[in-house]
């Protein structure tokens, strides 16, 4: 697996994010799951959105374009807040 992710992120816990807890009938509407990512390499915090697949959240550094991605399975951490670089 070469393109590994970086993180793990539970599945569980990340739907009632915001105060959204209804059912995604119109996926247009609901606030995206995001998860925080902190690049080290130079030194800015970005929000990471979820994939629309609903598997992976994938974002770059805004300044060198590294690529972080977590993905979301149920073995993984509820934290939302990661550190990249
Ligand atoms: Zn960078």
């Amino acid at each position: 697996m070469p393109d590994r992710p970086d993180y793990v992120v539970e599945i569980d816990g990340l739907a009632e994010i915001d105060g959204v807890s209804e059912p995604a009938a119109d996926p247009e509407k609901v606030a995206r799951p995001w998860i925080g990512v902190r690049f080290e390499c130079c030194d800015v915090y970005v929000r990471v959105y979820r994939d629309p697949s609903g598997t992976v959240y994938e974002g770059r550094c805004p300044r060198c374009m590294q690529v972080v991605r977590a993905r979301v399975g149920p073995e993984g951490t509820s934290s939302r807040f990661f550190t990249a670089g």
